[in-house]
């Protein structure tokens, strides 16, 4: 059975967003030493944006933002959100299908068109403009056109406001935290810098994130959080996995103990100490 003070510490918890699977959950949240953290839509997603679009082969920029922008109107994720928006006029997209932390494949007026990561996507000549941008912390996805890049596009995909007091709080509460991500290195470190995270895993793939978590939980209680399909793997290998922007039923939110209804990371802290209330007001 579930303790009664844990049970009202989730009635106080849910008034502000925080949805939790079950009292032994909660209780174990309550108890983690270490915050496994994804980045983007995580630490990021406020508000992404393009904001440079390089071409090679003869392609014009337009083109290539309308690919790519036909395809991404049939994701979710929070950089297919930015690049869908930034066009107004996509051509219709055929037979897409999308794989988890790699990217975005249709038929576009007969062209197999691909949108994704260059660790899936090679750059080809564009490869140094790739780097640059990356280097300037923008996340890039390369553009191909059956199966030649022909394009990339930078998305500027800015921190949370609350990140670095967030995770300022969690080290003085004695919590260390890990960034685990599927974009490349030189990104990942300029966001981290930023957010006030020194252990930086980057290029992972959702079942690489899963190894990572379950090494974690290995060493302390560990907490993972995370918003996408992509980290779904990950959330089920933590001892207490937590899925942030809940919309609707998706893979994230089957495999967490915790779902945050919002976005705003503060959550973490403030659901820590409603779960801490409900463990010291038992013992
Ligand atoms: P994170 O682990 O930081 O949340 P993801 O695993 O969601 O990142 O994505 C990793 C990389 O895969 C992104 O940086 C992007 O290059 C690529 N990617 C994933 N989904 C898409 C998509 N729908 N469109 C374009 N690129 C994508
Ligand atoms: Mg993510």
């Amino acid at each position: 059975a579930v303790p009664v003070t844990v049970v009202s510490a989730i009635g106080a918890a849910s008034a502000f967003g925080v949805v939790v699977k079950s009292g032994a959950a909660f209780e174990r949240f309550g108890g983690i030493r270490h915050l496994a953290v994804d980045k983007t839509g995580t630490l990021t997603g406020n508000n992404p944006t393009v904001t440079r679009v390089v071409t090679d082969d003869g392609v014009s920029e337009n083109e290539v933002l309308k690919w790519a922008a036909s395809l991404e109107g049939h994701s979710t994720h929070p950089l297919a959100t930015a690049i869908a928006s930034a066009v107004s006029d996509a051509p219709q997209a055929d037979d897409v299908t999308e794989t988890a932390g790699r990217g975005i494949s249709g038929v576009i007026d007969g062209v197999c068109v691909s949108v994704g990561s260059p660790r899936w996507l090679d750059a080809g000549p564009l490869a140094d403009e790739v780097r640059a941008m990356e280097m300037e912390g923008m996340t890039v996805v390369i553009v191909h056109s059956d199966g030649r890049p022909v394009g990339a596009v930078g998305v500027r995909d800015e921190l949370r406001p609350e990140v670095p007091e967030v995770i300022r709080t969690l080290n003085e509460r004695g919590i260390g935290v890990t960034m685990l991500t599927g974009d490349n290195p030189r990104t990942a470190r300029a966001l981290a810098a930023q957010a006030g995270i020194t252990d930086v895993r980057s290029e992972l793939r959702p079942e690489d994130k899963a190894a990572a978590v379950a090494e974690l939980c290995r060493t302390q209680p560990t907490a993972m959080i995370g918003d996408g399909i992509n980290d779904a793997p990950a959330l089920a290998a933590a001892d207490v996995g937590i899925a942030m922007g809940v919309k609707g039923a998706d893979a994230a939110i089957e495999s967490a103990d915790v779902a945050f209804t919002g976005n705003d990371l503060r959550l973490i802290p403030q659901a820590l100490a409603h779960a801490h209330r409900g463990r010291t007001i038992m013992n």
